[in-house]
C-alpha cells in the first residue's frame, strides 16, 4: 500500500516554495529593521518545558502534544509553540547578561495533534517575535506594530486587532473567583467542555465559541474591570500608545488565549477571510514565564503568526505573488556523445554565476526544448553536430525566438552580456 503524508501535514511543492521565500524574506526584512535577531531552537524539547511553560490544564498540553520517549526513557515533545523554547534558550544561554532587553524572532514548524480542518494542521509554520527583559508597555505596542508591518508589507488587508488584559498573578486570582461564583449556578447550561474548563481553567470558558456558553458569558464580570492598579495602568498605557500610533483595535473582554503563561496584555489578529479558524496571529505578555522555568524573574512579551493562514488569506485577497525565478540558460544536445561535453559546458556556465540546467534523460531535441520552456529558460544553447565540429554552438533567445551561432570559446562573454542587458 502506498504511504501518504501523515494526516494534518502537507508537502510544500517547488511551485509554491517561492511564496514561502517571499514571506520569509519580508518577515526578516521587517523584523531586522525593528532590531530583532533571528533565533533557531530545536524542533523538540523535553516535555516538561511545555507542561510548565504552557500550563498543565491547557488544551495544548492535555490533548495536542506529540510526545515520545527517547531511548533512555526521557519524555520529549515536538514543539507545539515557540515562546517557551525561546525563553528556555534565553535563560540557558544567559542572553540577558549582554543586554538587558533581548529582541528575538523565529520562523519554524510547530506541531499540534489537532483535528485537521481548513487552516488547521498538525504541522504548521509560525513566525514569532519575543522581547525579553522589559515590562514597558511601549514594547507590547512595538510587538503589535512589527507584526502589523509584516502583514502590511505582504499586502494583507482587513485585519482586526482584538485586545484584552488578562491581569497578573495577583488580580487574576480574585477575578477567577468572581467568575466562578458568577458561573456556579449557570454551569448546567454550559457545554460539556466548558464544564471541564470551569473546574480546571475557568478563564477559558470566556472564549468558548458555542452560542449556549456565549449567552451566559455575555453577562459575566469583565476582567478589565477587575484589574489591580499596576495592570490597569499598564493596559491604559498600551491603549494610549496604540492610539498615538493610530493603530485600530477592538477591546475583546472574552479574549484569554489558550496558553497559561499570558499576563497583562493579550491580543489576537483576526482576518475576515478565514472562517472558523480566523486567528492569523496572537500574542501577549508573559511576565512569569522565565520564573516558571526556574529562571530569574524576567518579563517578556511576544507574538506568533501562522504562515499557512497568511498564505490562505493572501490567496483569497488575490495578492500577486512574485514570479518564479526563471533559469538563465538551458543546454540541449542533439547526440548522446555530446552529453559529457554539454555537462562540462553547463558547469562552466554555473561556475560563472548563471543558473543553468540540461536534460539528462536522453530525449529528442524537441522534448529538450519543451523542458527548457517549462523551466522558463531565457536562453537555450543548442549543441548541433555540425556547428560543434566548427567550434560553434547555437544561442537561442527564448523570448524573441531569435537564434545565432556563437563561438564556443566566447559563449560565456556572449551570455553575460545578453543576460546583463535584459
Ligand atoms: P497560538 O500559538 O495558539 O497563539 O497560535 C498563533 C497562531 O498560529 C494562530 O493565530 C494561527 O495563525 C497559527 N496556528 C495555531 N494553531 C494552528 C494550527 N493547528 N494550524 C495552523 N495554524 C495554526
Amino acid at each position: 500500500m502506498f504511504i501518504n503524508v501523515p494526516k494534518g501535514t502537507q508537502d510544500i511543492l517547488p511551485e509554491d516554495i517561492t511564496k514561502w521565500y517571499y514571506i520569509e524574506d519580508k518577515i526578516r526584512e521587517v523584523l531586522n529593521k525593528y532590531g530583532y535577531r533571528e533565533i533557531r531552537t530545536p524542533a523538540f524539547e523535553y516535555t516538561e518545558l511545555f507542561v510548565r511553560g504552557i500550563g498543565e490544564s491547557t488544551d495544548i498540553v492535555t490533548k495536542e502534544m506529540f510526545t515520545f520517549p527517547d531511548r533512555k526513557g526521557r519524555s520529549l515533545t515536538l514543539r507545539p509553540e515557540g515562546t517557551a523554547p525561546v525563553v528556555r534558550a534565553y535563560l540557558e544561554n544567559k542572553m540577558g547578561r549582554t543586554s538587558k532587553v533581548v529582541k528575538l524572532f523565529y520562523i519554524g514548524s510547530m506541531f499540534r495533534c489537532e483535528k485537521p480542518q481548513a487552516g488547521r494542521f498538525r504541522q504548521f509554520n509560525q513566525f514569532g517575535i519575543e522581547v525579553i527583559g522589559t515590562e514597558s508597555p511601549v514594547v507590547d505596542v512595538e510587538v503589535i506594530a512589527a507584526a502589523l508591518e509584516v502583514y502590511e508589507k505582504l499586502g494583507l488587508k482587513n485585519l482586526k486587532i482584538l485586545l484584552n488584559s488578562v491581569g497578573c498573578k495577583k488580580c487574576r486570582v480574585d477575578y477567577v473567583q468572581k467568575l466562578k461564583e458568577f458561573i456556579e449556578d449557570k454551569k448546567i447550561f454550559l457545554c460539556s467542555e466548558c464544564i471541564n474548563r470551569y473546574k480546571k481553567n475557568p478563564l477559558r470558558v470566556l472564549d468558548c465559541k458555542k452560542d449556549s456558553c456565549q449567552k451566559i458569558i455575555k453577562k459575566a464580570p469583565r476582567i478589565t474591570e477587575n484589574l489591580c492598579q499596576e495592570c490597569r495602568l499598564h493596559f491604559a498605557e498600551v491603549i494610549s500608545y496604540l492610539d498615538d500610533l493610530k493603530i485600530k483595535y477592538c477591546i475583546d473582554y472574552r479574549l484569554v488565549r489558550g496558553l497559561d503563561y499570558y499576563t497583562k496584555t493579550a491580543f489576537e489578529i483576526v482576518s475576515g477571510e478565514l472562517g472558523a479558524q480566523n486567528a492569523i496571529g496572537g500574542g501577549g505578555r508573559y511576565d512569569d514565564l522565565a520564573e516558571e522555568l526556574e529562571g530569574k524573574p524576567t518579563p517578556g512579551v511576544g507574538f506568533a503568526a501562522g504562515i499557512e493562514r497568511m498564505i490562505i488569506v493572501m490567496n483569497q485577497q488575490k495578492i500577486e505573488w512574485p514570479k518564479y525565478k526563471e533559469i538563465d540558460v538551458f543546454v540541449t544536445t542533439v547526440s548522446e556523445e555530446n552529453k559529457v561535453i554539454a555537462f562540462k559546458l553547463l558547469q562552466k556556465i554555473r561556475n560563472f554565476g548563471l543558473s543553468a540546467d540540461m536534460d539528462y534523460s536522453g530525449g529528442s531535441l524537441k522534448s529538450q526544448m519543451r523542458i527548457a520552456n517549462k523551466v522558463g529558460a531565457r536562453y537555450v544553447i543548442i549543441m548541433g553536430q555540425e556547428e560543434f565540429a566548427k567550434g560553434l554552438v547555437i544561442l537561442r533567445n527564448m523570448k524573441t525566438k531569435e537564434q545565432r551561432e556563437v563561438q564556443t570559446d566566447n559563449l560565456i562573454n556572449e551570455l553575460t552580456s545578453c543576460i546583463d542587458s535584459m
